[in-house]
């Protein structure tokens, strides 16, 4: 128990791998002497996630928050975007960023996705786009947003930051909506340490994607049109390359560590945990509990930082608190960001540490 106690217990460590792998990429860097501006690493990436997501296009950028900025201007998003309140910000401040209005739908109460019934709702003559989360890489309900997309002829881009081996229906979750985004910043499943992704299967938005990312350049002295620098550099797609061959073994290992939290958990009232919608493959980024009261995650987060333990409130505020968007009744939402926590998951938690924070989580609550 001793070293247990002591240990601290991050809420997510970044995977580093060995470090022979991205030393034998670097050398070949310095061979080359070709560091940035879409070079044979980030080519080698993209062909590599093409094939492992089944997707024709996939662009490996400079970060996930770069990849929306890229993606709503590619959809030519302008006006109101029906979007999540529950998110990380980047996901709303990149639309207000691009210097469209955010409209926040509510969410569902068990999956914590948008709901459609909501998304319907907010609709009016203004609205050109529906930017949705899947969040902790839970998918939204795909169907029902395309066929109200459909309907009301919006582009549909889903904020896939956290949904990286994500299968829904038997196909990647990445390959729902006109385009998806990834981050692959060092704290998710799979990352680059700094980085993020679009992908799509529309060669016409591909196209424009393909300028947008480097500053509208067509060839050396001609511009298609306005760009910005999201370029990767091959010392990030080198990590990536370095990584993508355990990302299997990372997903079947947080399966069994979510198992172990599940077995201690089930045992505690006043804790429920968010539903993952059915014909799905989860790649266990995250272990979200929900408590009764905001008053007892407060108490938990306090027993937990006593023994060194850190979770994370992913994710509080809720954004339709923000300073910069329009006040719109979203209960569902609010009330969820004030009771979720995230726990500690990362590959090598250990059953002894897991069993040790669901003993403090439970003396917590009395
Ligand atoms: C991490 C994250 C982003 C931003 O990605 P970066 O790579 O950090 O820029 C966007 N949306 C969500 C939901 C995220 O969790």
């Amino acid at each position: 128990m001793l070293d247990i106690d002591t240990a601290l217990i991050p809420v997510t460590k970044a995977y580093l791998p060995p470090l022979d792998d991205y030393v034998g990429y670097l050398s070949g860097i310095w061979e080359r002497g070709w560091v940035t501006n879409n070079g044979p690493l980030v080519c080698e990436l993209e062909e590599k996630l093409k094939a492992y997501f089944d997707i024709p296009f996939v662009f490996v950028l400079s970060s996930g928050t770069v990849a929306l900025q890229i993606a709503i201007k590619a959809l030519n998003i302008q006006n109101e975007v029906i979007t999540t309140p529950f998110s990380y910000v980047a996901t709303t401040s990149s639309i207000a960023w691009q210097g469209a209005t955010p409209i926040f739908a509510d969410i569902d109460p068990d999956t914590l996705v948008l709901d459609p019934q909501q998304i319907e709702a907010a609709i009016t003559d203004q609205t050109t786009a529906i930017v949705a989360t899947h969040i902790y890489g839970y998918p939204c309900d795909v169907d029902a947003i395309e066929a109200i997309a459909k309907k009301h002829k919006l582009s549909v881009l889903y904020d896939a930051a956290h949904a990286f081996g994500v299968q829904h229906r038997g196909k990647s979750l990445f390959q729902y909506g006109d385009i998806s985004i990834a981050s692959f910043h060092a704290t998710k499943i799979f990352h680059t340490i700094e980085g993020g992704a679009i992908m799509t299967s529309n060669p016409e938005l591909a196209e424009k994607v393909s300028y947008l990312r480097n500053f509208g350049h067509h060839g050396e002295d001609q511009f298609q049109g306005i760009g910005i620098n999201g370029n990767c550099s091959e010392l990030h797609a080198a990590m990536g390359l370095s990584i993508l061959p355990h990302v299997e073994e990372f997903i079947s290992q947080r399966n069994q560590i979510s198992q172990w939290y599940d077995q201690f958990l089930l045992e505690i009232p006043h804790i429920r945990r968010p539903q993952i919608p059915a014909q799905t493959e989860y790649n266990y980024a995250y272990y979200p509990v929900i408590f009764n009261s905001e008053k007892q995650l407060l108490a938990v987060i306090t027993a937990l930082n006593t023994q060194n333990i850190f979770s994370r409130r992913y994710f509080y505020p809720c954004l339709s608190t923000l300073n910069y968007v329009q006040p719109r009744p979203v209960p569902i939402a609010e009330d969820i960001s004030r009771r979720i926590l995230c726990l500690p998951m990362y590959q090598t938690l250990s059953y002894s540490e897991v069993a040790h924070i669901c003993q403090v989580i439970q003396d917590a609550l009395g």
